[in-house]
This record gives C-alpha cells, sequence and structure tokens, in this order.
C-alpha cells in the first residue's frame, strides 16, 4: 500500500496521489536534466523519484527561475545525502558531503537487483488543509513548519501534550523552551532536521539549521515500489533559502 508525499512552503502543504494531472507530475523514469548522469556524480548513479510541475497552484513550493522540480536521492550506499542546485530547468550541480561517516567505500544498495531507475508513472496533487494556527495541526507537522503561529495558552496545551507523548524519549524536569521545541519534531523519526547546505560557496555551508523542509517522501512513495526493501525510512527534501540547493538525508526507526 502506497503511501503519499507531501510537499511544503509557506505554512501551506500538499500531498501526491497516483493519478494523471494536467500539470505531468510523474515519478521515476529518467534522470531529467544534465548534470545528473553517474559521470557527473563522482561515477555515483543518484535515482530520480518525483518530478514536480511548479506551475501547478497546488503546489506550495518557488524556486526562482525553476518550472520542474526533481527529486533525486542517492541510494548508492556510498553517500547517505546528496545536494543538488537546479541551475535550470535542465540542469543540475550536485554536491555530496566530504564528512559522512556512514558510508560503504564501495559501490552497495539497499538490496539486492535494485533497479537503476524507478518505473515511471504519473501523479496529481491536491493542496492538504492546514493551519498552523489549530493545535492539532501545529503538533502533528511542528517538525517542519515550528509552533510559532500558536496562541501563547494552545502552546501551553501543546506543551503538556509533548510531556504525555514524548515522556519515555524527553526528561521535561526543568525543560527550556528550545528544549521543548526540539522534542515537537513529527513527523521525524529522529528529530527535525538540522543539516548544513551542501554549496560550498554558499554562506550556509557552514551553518546548521538553516534549511526549510520542502518534500518528505515515504518508504512506497506509489504502489509497487519499495525504496527500501520493506524498511521503514523517509526521505527528507530540504531548501537553502540562500542559494536554493536541495539537500537530501534519510532518517528512520
Ligand atoms: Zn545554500
Amino acid at each position: 500500500m502506497s503511501d503519499a508525499t507531501f510537499l511544503f512552503a509557506d505554512f501551506k502543504m500538499a500531498a501526491t496521489e497516483a493519478n494523471t494531472s494536467r500539470y505531468g507530475h510523474s515519478f521515476g523514469g529518467k534522470h531529467d536534466r544534465r548534470g545528473a548522469s553517474r559521470d557527473d556524480c563522482n561515477g555515483i548513479l543518484i535515482h530520480l523519484l518525483h518530478r514536480i510541475n511548479l506551475r501547478d497552484p497546488s503546489v506550495p513550493i518557488q524556486i526562482p527561475g525553476i518550472s520542474w522540480l526533481p527529486l533525486y536521492y542517492v541510494f548508492d550506499f556510498r553517500a547517505n545525502d546528496l545536494g543538488y542546485q537546479l541551475t535550470s530547468d535542465d540542469s543540475l550541480q550536485s554536491f555530496f558531503p566530504s564528512d559522512d561517516k556512514h558510508v560503504t567505500t564501495r559501490e552497495s544498495w539497499p538490496s539486492k537487483d535494485y533497479p537503476p531507475e524507478f518505473p515511471a508513472s504519473d501523479v496529481s496533487i491536491f493542496e492538504c488543509q492546514f493551519d498552523p494556527t489549530d493545535p492539532e495541526d501545529a503538533y502533528m507537522w511542528a517538525g517542519v513548519f515550528g509552533v510559532s503561529k500558536l496562541s501563547a495558552s494552545d502552546r501551553e496545551l501543546v506543551k503538556r501534550r509533548v510531556e504525555r507523548d514524548c515522556e519515555y524519549t524527553y526528561d521535561f524536569t526543568d525543560a527550556t523552551e528550545e528544549e521543548y521545541d526540539d522534542a515537537m519534531c513529527f513527523p521525524f523519526m529522529q528529530g527535525k532536521p538540522d543539516n548544513r547546505c551542501l554549496n560550498p560557496d554558499c554562506g550556509n555551508h557552514g551553518l546548521n539549521g538553516q534549511l526549510d523542509v520542502i518534500a518528505l517522501v515515504p518508504p512506497e512513495p506509489v504502489s509497487g515500489v519499495s525504496l527500501w526493501g520493506g524498511s521503514d525510512v523517509q526521505l527528507i527534501f530540504e531548501l537553502c533559502p540562500l542559494c536554493d540547493t536541495i539537500r537530501s538525508s534519510n532518517q528512520s526507526t
């Protein structure tokens, strides 16, 4: 059973479903632009997941000068994270982290006979109801949007809820506001992403926590395509607000 991919920006969210859209959104298929080939990516094969038409008004994400947003990830365990800057609608520049310790030296994949590309299928995108001033909505998506739009009394309600939900993970005795913010991390499995921009020429290259989450891809984003051989892994896409480089990474239970 497949699950939706979620898209985020500006306190708005949207989700995918298997359907044909007049905007031509898709999943899988061949690389969609120069710079994505194995030769252009240090000999590493990267995979195209969704390809999203940013002209669809249901899509909340905007990137200046770009109409097509591809979601690329590296499933080869020689890299865990991938950075890429969309230099036009037919080119990208990739960046790989140099400090990732948990990687292999040889090419290896989540399962035997991992496909070189995923089968292509059509996807449509619909806007989701989300109200950042509603305590339920804010709590469920706090890891993406934070809880800054809540009233002071609703924030207290949410703090009591996180104390109950996370009592085995966190000790809230004398907890600071920052510690409550850290604990409000749904829907992420391992806390809010705190990554740096992978573009070495960007002012955010040396700074953690400056990137905005724009997409979350589940383990089975379309029916019949299991990205991780059945393991529960989230794929996270973050956008740098300074240079528009995207960083894709994963979290698991
Ligand atoms: Zn950047």
